[in-house]
C-alpha cells in the first residue's frame, strides 16, 4: 500500500530546499560572518534601453517622477546623464507607489573613494520605502557581510561580491514580491526578493524577515500593497542613472 503524506509534512521534511540562503547562526551585522567570495563581473557598459512596457523612472535627464521627503522637488544634483546624491538633501522617492515589480537600477560609487566600511559609497534602494537592497562601494572595502553591496541590509549577504570598482557603473536587477496582510493586519506572506548585481545572481529568492533596520530585525507591520520606491541619502555622493520598473501582476496558483 502506498503511504500518502500530507503536503505540510513534506514541506516540513525538506525545509532546506526553500532556504539556500538563510539568516544563519550569525548575529546581525557580524563581522566574522564569512565574506562572500569575490566574482569579477563583466566590465561596465553603456546603459541598456528599457523594455517597451517599463515605466522609466529616471532616464538620466529628469527627476519629474521623484520627490523629496516632504513632497517637494528633489535636491539631488543632476549631471550629464546621471543624478548624484546631495548630502543634506534627504532621500528621494517616486511619486507613484509600486508593489510587486521587476526593477532595474544603475549606480556608481564615488571616485576617488573615500571613507571605510559603511561610510564608503553608501546609499540604498528601498523597495516600498521599507526593504533595502544595500548600495555600497564594496570593491576592496570590507564591512559586515549583511551590509555590503547587494545585501538585503541586515539580513542576507549577497551570495558573491560582484562589485565593480568605484566610478564604474553597476547594475541591480531586482524581482520583488511585497508582503501581504489580511484585513486584521496579520501577515499573510512575507516579502521575497531576487537580485542580480552586474548580471550575477546575488539574492536567490530570499524571504525577508521584515522591514530594514540597523542593529535590529523588526517584525512586519501591515502596510499597503503599493508604496513609493526610495533611494537613500547616506551622505555619500553616489550616482544613479537608467532606473526603470515593470509592475508585476498577482499570479494565481
Ligand atoms: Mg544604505
Amino acid at each position: 500500500m502506498k503511504v500518502r503524506y500530507p503536503l505540510a509534512t513534506l514541506v516540513l521534511a525538506f525545509p532546506a530546499a526553500a532556504a539556500a540562503q538563510n539568516l544563519g547562526p550569525w548575529p546581525q551585522h557580524a563581522l566574522d560572518r564569512p565574506q562572500p567570495p569575490v566574482v569579477m563581473p563583466a566590465p561596465a557598459d553603456k546603459p541598456a534601453a528599457p523594455p517597451a512596457d517599463a515605466v522609466v523612472l529616471f532616464d538620466g535627464t529628469d527627476l519629474s517622477q521623484w520627490e523629496n521627503d516632504s513632497g517637494a522637488a528633489p535636491g539631488w544634483k543632476l549631471g550629464p546623464g546621471y543624478v548624484e546624491v546631495a548630502p543634506g538633501a534627504g532621500d528621494i522617492r517616486t511619486k507613484r507607489p509600486f508593489g510587486d515589480c521587476q526593477l532595474h537600477v544603475e549606480w556608481a560609487a564615488p571616485m576617488p573613494p573615500s571613507g571605510e566600511s559603511q561610510e564608503r559609497g553608501n546609499s540604498g534602494v528601498y523597495l516600498m520605502g521599507k526593504y533595502e537592497i544595500q548600495v555600497l562601494d564594496s570593491y576592496q572595502n570590507k564591512t559586515y557581510p549583511d551590509g555590503q553591496a547587494a545585501a538585503v541590509y541586515g539580513q542576507y549577504p549577497p551570495l558573491v561580491n560582484a562589485s565593480r570598482p568605484p566610478g564604474d557603473w553597476q547594475t541591480y536587477d531586482i524581482v520583488f514580491h511585497g508582503p501581504r496582510f489580511d484585513a486584521s493586519r496579520k501577515l499573510l506572506r512575507p516579502a521575497r526578493v531576487i537580485v542580480f548585481h552586474n548580471g550575477v545572481l546575488v539574492q536567490d529568492d530570499v524571504v525577508l524577515s521584515g522591514p530594514t533596520a540597523n542593529k535590529r530585525r523588526p517584525p512586519y507591520e501591515a502596510h499597503a500593497d503599493k508604496l513609493p520606491l526610495l533611494l537613500q541619502n547616506h551622505g555619500n555622493p553616489v550616482r544613479y542613472r537608467n532606473v526603470w520598473i515593470r509592475e508585476l501582476a498577482e499570479q494565481s496558483p
